[in-house]
């Protein structure tokens, strides 16, 4: 079908990750008038993402495995996946300027290794003459006879199409829209721990731990410990799946972490053949000593002991905190969440267009959706994605 050559006046509320790069590709074509409303400078969110590196995506073809690393999302990204997914992303990336490489564990960084870099080079591209930046805060958002209302704390502004891409935080402005807001809350966050007599953890992490939780699914990943609370990429996992349980001090979530790669046997065998060496050489070849050390003295087992002098109860104490660690989770730490669960409910919102089922002309994309992956370049991609597909309409 021949493309109308109208020109389409097109208001882009949020100009991060997904609003930013759907404000790109749209003044693409000169017959679009875009208007991206944002307090903040364009892709300004993205400073901060892969510790500053900006994690882009993650380097997996299987499309079923890429969208199991959404707690929410997961059918709704099949369909947007099929149509652009994170090959087609590095291509798209590389034609704006930004070469990408793939790391060890599968995560994409750009070759410059700087977010600053990559924000910079997509907002040069926002440097024409159809493309108008109002900073200004949205504060609400309405239909009225043929018109979306845009109102913000200094005017008013009618378009035929708006685009929403305000991210994970603050709905007010999307009140009106009649959409069902899914309650947003923490997804990707550390978790407060019960357990306040392991000190001198703080700072110790561990690398590809196994956690088993409740009836959560078992995730992989590495952890860290920090004062009274542990994090990293296998607990933000548990904090995302579980992030609509609320748990306290008499309502706990038992973590049952494997700490090592090593079996119960491997460990047996090692005290066996080393029965002559102290207890803590022997159990500091499967976790840091100063692990071994505090695990020790919270139980009160002497470090300096042989290997052969341990009792069957300490043997089992000391195999079992490297196999089965426990800690309980009391709660989540406030404000360190990176992504939010929660936002616009799909089922309100067409995965082929990103256009709303309520409202021709309306359309959301990125974390205001009801959509929120793990660590790995999961949450931007969906950001991609969804501009991409949403650009298509234009
Ligand atoms: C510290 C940190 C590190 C992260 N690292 C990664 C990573 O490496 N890889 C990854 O995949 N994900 C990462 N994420 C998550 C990722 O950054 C987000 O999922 C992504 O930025 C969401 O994009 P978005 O466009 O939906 O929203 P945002 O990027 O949050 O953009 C929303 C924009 O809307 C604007 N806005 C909001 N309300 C209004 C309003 N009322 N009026 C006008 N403008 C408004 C905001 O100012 C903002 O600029 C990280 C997040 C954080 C916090």
């Amino acid at each position: 079908m021949e493309q109308e050559l109208t020109y389409k006046k097109i208001a882009v509320v949020g100009l991060g990750a997904a609003g930013g790069l759907v404000s790109v590709l749209l003044t693409k074509n000169p017959y679009n008038n875009v208007f991206g409303f944002d307090f903040k400078q364009p892709f300004s969110t993205l400073l901060p993402t892969g510790g500053g590196r900006c994690n882009i995506t993650f380097d997996e073809d299987d499309i079923k495995y890429f969208v199991s690393n959404y707690p929410r999302g997961e059918k709704f990204l099949l369909s947007v996946f099929s149509k652009f997914n994170q090959v087609q992303t590095r291509k798209l990336f590389k034609d704006l300027g930004i070469d990408t490489y793939v790391q060890k564990d599968k995560r994409v960084f750009p070759v410059s290794n700087s977010a600053q870099d990559v924000a910079k080079k997509l907002s040069s591209h926002l440097n024409v003459s159809n493309f108008n930046l109002k900073k200004e805060k949205v504060t609400s958002i309405y239909k009225e006879d043929d018109y979306f209302v845009i109102e913000t704390l200094k005017n008013r502004y009618h378009f035929n199409y708006v685009i929403v891409a305000t991210g994970g935080k603050g709905f007010e402005h999307i009140n009106k829209t009649e959409h069902t807001i899914i309650e947003p809350k923490a997804s990707l966050c550390s978790l407060d721990i019960s357990e306040n007599n392991y000190y001198k953890l703080s700072g110790l992490g561990f690398k590809n731990v196994v956690i088993s939780a409740g009836n959560y699914k078992k995730v992989e990943g590495d952890i860290l410990f920090t004062h009274k609370s542990i994090t990293g990429p296998a607990i933000f996992k548990i904090a995302a799946l579980s992030a609509y349980e609320n748990f306290n001090d008499k309502n706990p979530l038992e973590l049952n972490i494997k700490l090592t790669i090593s079996d119960k046997s491997d460990i047996e065998d090692e005290i066996k053949n080393n029965c002559k060496k102290s207890i803590k050489n022997v159990f500091s070849k499967f976790a840091p000593y100063k692990f071994i050390e505090e695990v020790m003295t919270v139980n009160g087992i002497n470090p300096d002991k042989q290997a052969s002098q341990l009792n069957k109860t300490e043997k089992e104490i000391l195999i079992n905190s490297l196999i089965n660690f426990k800690v309980h989770v009391k709660g989540r730490i406030k404000n360190s969440e990176i992504v939010t669960a929660g936002g616009i409910d799909l089922d309100e919102v067409n995965s082929k267009t990103m256009e709303s089922k309520i409202y021709k002309g309306l359309y959301f994309i990125g974390e205001i959706l009801n959509i929120d992956g793990y660590t790995g370049g999961f949450n931007l991609q969906n950001c991609w994605s969804d501009a991409y597909i949403c650009s298509l309409n234009f």
